[in-house]
C-alpha cells in the first residue's frame, strides 16, 4: 500500500519547539503567559490594520464569544452563510438563537448578496430583525466584502467575519480577518497554520479585546476573592499552544505560497481534462487556496473519483454540505437558490497541504488522470 496522502495536515517549521521549551523553562504552563501575548502581537502585526486580537481555545469559542459581544441572546435570529463548516452555525444554537441560512453566489461560493438582502427584508417583515450576519471566506476565497458591507450597513446589522480558512487571503489588498465588526481565526490541525487546536477573536478596539479576554477567563470581577457578575467561559488559549502559534507565524507566508503553487500545479496538469473545473480568483481577490476544490460533471463521477483515489490511499473530500441540508438544522429558515447544493453534489477537495512533496502531488495528478483515461 502506498503511504497516505492527507487532504491537509499539520506542517511545523521547527521553531515551535523553541517557544514551547521556553514556556517549560519559565514554568508558564497555563492559559496565559509570554507566548499568548507574543502570538497575539504577531497576529496584530500581520493583519496590519488597527487590530486587537484575543487568542482563544478554538475558532468555535471565538464565534461563541463574538456573538455574545454582538449582543445575541435567546430568541434572536442570526444570518449565517449556509455553505460552511458546522462550527460557523453551532454557536448560534449555543445561545438559544435561531440560525437563518443564506445560499451562495457562483463567483466566490460565498454568501450571495441578493439572497442576503431578501432574507433580511423577509425577516424584518416577519418581525424579527437579524442580530448579526456570519459571512465566511470559504476555502480561502474572500466573500464579496464590499457588497455584503453595503447591505449590512443599510440595515445596520453587524458582520461576524468567519476567517477560519482564510488567514493570508486578501480583498483589495487588505487582509481577511479585518473586514467584520468582529472576525474569527482558527488554528485547528488542518488549517493554514495550526497550534494543534486554537483560535482567535479579532476586534477593532482594545476595550473589545479586553472584554473577550475577560469572558474567556471566567469573567472574574476585580476583587481579591473570586467574584462574578457575569457568566464566564474557559476559552483562553494555553501558553504552550500559543508557542506553536509563534513558530507557525514565521512560515505563514510560505504556507500560503505553497498552497497557491499546489493549486496552480493542479490547474496546469488538468487543463486538458474538460470535466474538471476550478474556481477562478476574481480580480481584487487573493485566495490563500487553503484547499484546492474541483467541480466535476456529476455526483456519480465525483464519488467514483473519490473512491478511486482512496484505493491508492489518497484522501479527498466532498465540498461542505450546506447547513440548510443538515438534519440538525432542518427547521431553520433558509433562503436558497440552488448554488450551494449543486457545489456540494459535484465538488471535491484535493490534497492541498503546504507539506505535500512533488512526488505526492504527482501521485494525485496521475491518479486523477488515470481515472479520466478509463472512463
Ligand atoms: C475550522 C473552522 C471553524 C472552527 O474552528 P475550530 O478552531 O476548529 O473551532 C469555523 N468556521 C470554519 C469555516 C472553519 O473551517
Amino acid at each position: 500500500m502506498n503511504t497516505k496522502i492527507w487532504l491537509s495536515s499539520p506542517h511545523m517549521s521547527g521553531k515551535e519547539q523553541f517557544y514551547i521549551n521556553e514556556a517549560f523553562d519559565l514554568n508558564w504552563v497555563a492559559p496565559l503567559g509570554p507566548n499568548v501575548n507574543g502570538f497575539e502581537n504577531d497576529l496584530e502585526r500581520y493583519l496590519e490594520d488597527d487590530i486587537h486580537v484575543a487568542a482563544l481555545a478554538s475558532g468555535t469559542s471565538a464565534l461563541h464569544l463574538g456573538l455574545i459581544l454582538l449582543g445575541v441572546e435567546k430568541g434572536d435570529e442570526v444570518i449565517c452563510q449556509s455553505k460552511t463548516f458546522s462550527a460557523s452555525a453551532n454557536p448560534i444554537a449555543y445561545l438559544g438563537a435561531t440560525p437563518v441560512f443564506v445560499d451562495s453566489e457562483k463567483d466566490t461560493w460565498n454568501i450571495c448578496p441578493e439572497q442576503l438582502e431578501n432574507a433580511i427584508k423577509d425577516r424584518i417583515a416577519k418581525g424579527n430583525k437579524p442580530k448579526a450576519i456570519i459571512a465566511v471566506h470559504l476555502y480561502g476565497m474572500p466573500y464579496k466584502v464590499d457588497e455584503i458591507r453595503i447591505i449590512a450597513n443599510k440595515y445596520e446589522i453587524p458582520i461576524l467575519e468567519d476567517s477560519a480558512e482564510s488567514l493570508g487571503s486578501t480583498y483589495k489588498n487588505k487582509k481577511c480577518g479585518t473586514f467584520g465588526d468582529l472576525a474569527i481565526l482558527s488554528f485547528n490541525g488542518n488549517k493554514i497554520i495550526t497550534t494543534s487546536g486554537g483560535g482567535a477573536l479579532v476586534t477593532k478596539s482594545d476595550a473589545l479585546k479586553e472584554k473577550a479576554v475577560f469572558l474567556s477567563t471566567q469573567a472574574r470581577d476585580n476583587a481579591p476573592h473570586y467574584q462574578h457578575s457575569e457568566i464566564g467561559y474557559n476559552y483562553r488559549m494555553s501558553n504552550i499552544v500559543a508557542g506553536i502559534g509563534r513558530g507557525q507565524m514565521t512560515v505563514l507566508d510560505n504556507h500560503v505560497n505553497k498552497r497557491r503553487s499546489n493549486h496552480a500545479f493542479y490547474k496546469q496538469e488538468f487543463s486538458d481534462i474538460q470535466e474538471i473545473k476550478f474556481l477562478e480568483e476574481p480580480t481584487e481577490m487573493f485566495s490563500n487556496r487553503w484547499l484546492t476544490c474541483i467541480q466535476l460533471p456529476s455526483y456519480k463521477i465525483r464519488e467514483e473519483l473519490r473512491e478511486f483515489l482512496l484505493k491508492d490511499n489518497i484522501e479527498s473530500r466532498p465540498l461542505w454540505k450546506p447547513m440548510h441540508l443538515q438534519p440538525v438544522f432542518e427547521n431553520a429558515p433558509s433562503y436558497i437558490n440552488g448554488v450551494s447544493e449543486n457545489l456540494f453534489k459535484k465538488g471535491l477537495c484535493l490534497p492541498s497541504g503546504s507539506n505535500l512533496t512533488d512526488n505526492e502531488l504527482i501521485r494525485v495528478v496521475l491518479g486523477i488522470k488515470t481515472y479520466f483515461a478509463k472512463c
